[in-house]
């Protein structure tokens, strides 16, 4: 089933009232929540548009109906491509985060995960898990990654911590089921999800195995507190909004308090040592989302920053043409590495496809890097008045409208309603709640900045460069290159067949 957006809408203003903002009790229908539905509209509505079928649509690995491929289980190079197209698709037409990817991540890392769990513990996760998710891709629902907890202290471990409810954990484990309890926190379209997927955060010791949980929970599941944090433009009520300001996000705390979760929904329970893998494997994943995403944020702002030059009239100028470049070595780099990790990915035991990590964490490291150049290439371009701009009701009033026509253009080429119309836009992408929102995302979604040096310390060879450095200085007499053969793209059985079906 592709569902349509209203039946999406249908389903969560019937949930039970579990979101809270600002101290009120709320539906989900709330107008502070609605920026944020409507970026999710845009991934029902490319679903069911034709001409993204294939892209928007996947053909589903456990039932083969054809199904959103946000909830799809990447099966080959070709579908890890075609994910990555889709975000930035995506990502472009809602001027930045289309947040859906986080379920996709997450259903990722828990089919790889379970399998792994039960070919080396023989539990029967992976069979619960796929169908759990039948049922999830067959009803198209939406899912969050929960994965980031409280955490407390960040120097102590789950089971050291004060308060135990600052990771999520088992309280009890029943015949029908366990009963968790903590708090999950920065939880991305949790207001509007239909689904919560739990899942570590970090590795674990054996101390620690009762926080080793993960488990997919209805969002207004009983004993379920969502505390969220909306983030909106100022003009996303006004019906002539520009469309970049009817889009935003919202982030949410997750309060299980003695939550029960059938054991139908439950894939991991206690696996202390699998943690550090599920944590990872979301991780991972998400980071080769973002190779998906960020050029779309960085194509959002080299146009903004293009049409910033053009209503100054300092386009042509050759500081400008060179700062514009970077957005292109930005985003096309980090699409690069998108590609390359899906050309150099793996297939695990599950059957998913997995991007290749070393270029999933250096595209991830690279875009979280720049991305505050790359809000200061727009600030510098654009002058000051991103954040000196008179109110729009200032340039509709009888007082101060002429003067502010007067004011508003400088390139005689651009009308008094264009300019406005563009430092409008100059301000809500660089100066504006949802860019502080983006700044912080672009550094720490997926993880801080060093558990992708983490990740690469873990992953990268730096020995065998080592040993490459001795030949070739001549201490070493003989240099063994058989690593190279590791770079083998994985076409074979994946990319060229995918591409018959879906093209022939
Ligand atoms: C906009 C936004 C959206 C997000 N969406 C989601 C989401 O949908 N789902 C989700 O699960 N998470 C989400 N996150 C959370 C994100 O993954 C975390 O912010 C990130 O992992 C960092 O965790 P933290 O914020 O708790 O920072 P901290 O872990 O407190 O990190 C702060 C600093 O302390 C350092 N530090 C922390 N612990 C240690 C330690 N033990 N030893 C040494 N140094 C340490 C870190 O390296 C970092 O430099 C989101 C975050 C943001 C900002």
């Amino acid at each position: 089933m592709l569902r349509t957006k209203e039946q999406y809408h249908d389903r969560l203003f019937s949930m039970r009232r579990n979101v809270y903002i600002g101290g009120q009790q709320v539906g989900r229908d709330d107008h502070r929540l609605r920026p944020g539905l409507n970026v999710l509209d845009v991934t029902f509505d490319l679903a069911r548009d034709p001409e993204w079928k294939g892209l928007a649509t996947a053909t589903s690995s456990i039932t083969g109906e054809e199904i959103n491929r946000w909830n799809h289980l990447p099966q080959s190079p070709y579908d890890l491509l075609q994910k990555q197209k889709l975000i930035r698709l995506a990502a472009r037409r809602v001027g930045g985060c289309i947040q859906r990817c986080m379920g996709h991540d997450a259903i990722n890392a828990l089919a790889i995960c379970t399998k792994e769990m039960d070919d080396a513990t023989g539990t029967e996760y992976h069979q619960r898990f796929l169908a759990y998710l039948k049922g999830y891709q067959s009803e198209d629902l939406d899912g969050t990654c929960s994965q980031t907890d409280a955490k407390g202290d960040r120097l102590k471990r789950p089971s050291q911590q004060e308060n135990p409810d600052s990771y999520v954990h088992i309280v009890e484990k029943r015949k029908d089921g366990i009963i968790v309890r903590g708090m999950k926190m920065s939880i991305t379209q949790a207001a509007y999800a239909d689904v919560f997927f739990v899942v570590p955060t970090r590795a674990l010791m054996e101390e620690d195995a009762d926080y080793a949980v993960a488990f997919a929970i209805p969002a207004d599941g009983e004993g379920i507190k969502v505390i969220t944090r909306p983030v909106w433009l100022r003009d996303k009520d006004d019906p002539n909004a520009a469309p970049f300001c009817t889009y935003g996000v919202s982030d949410s705390v997750i309060v299980f308090d003695n939550v029960f979760v059938p054991w139908d929904r439950v894939f991991m329970c206690g696996e202390w040592q699998y943690g550090r893998r599920l944590a990872l494997l979301f991780a991972d994943s998400h980071r080769h989302s973002y190779s998906g995403c960020k050029p779309g944020v960085s194509d959002v702002l080299c146009g903004a920053t293009v049409l910033a030059a053009e209503a100054n009239n300092v386009a042509r100028i050759s500081h400008v043409r060179e700062k514009l470049s970077e957005y292109a070595e930005a985003a096309e780099l980090a699409y690069a590495a998108g590609v390359a990790a899906a050309v150099y990915g793996e297939k695990t035991a599950s059957g998913v496809f997995f991007p290749n990590e070393i270029y999933a964490n250096v595209g991830r490291r690279m875009t979280g890097e720049s991305i505050y150049h790359e809000y200061n290439i727009l600030t510098e371009i654009a002058g000051g008045i991103s954040v000196t701009l008179p109110f729009a009701e200032d340039f509709d009033a009888l007082e101060t409208r002429e003067d502010l026509e007067r004011f508003i253009v400088r390139n005689p080429a651009i009308s008094a309603g264009d300019a406005l119309k563009i430092w409008k836009f100059v301000e809500n992408v660089g100066a504006s709640p949802m860019t502080a929102w983006y700044l912080i995302a672009g550094v720490h979604g997926g993880g801080s900045p060093v558990m992708e040096t983490i990740a690469l310390n873990i992953g990268y060879d730096y020995d065998e460069r080592k040993r490459l450095a001795r030949y070739l200085a001549g201490i070493d007499a003989e240099f063994d290159d058989s690593k190279m053969r590791s770079l083998e793209p994985s076409f074979g059985d994946g990319l060229m067949e995918e591409r018959k079906i879906k093209k022939p």
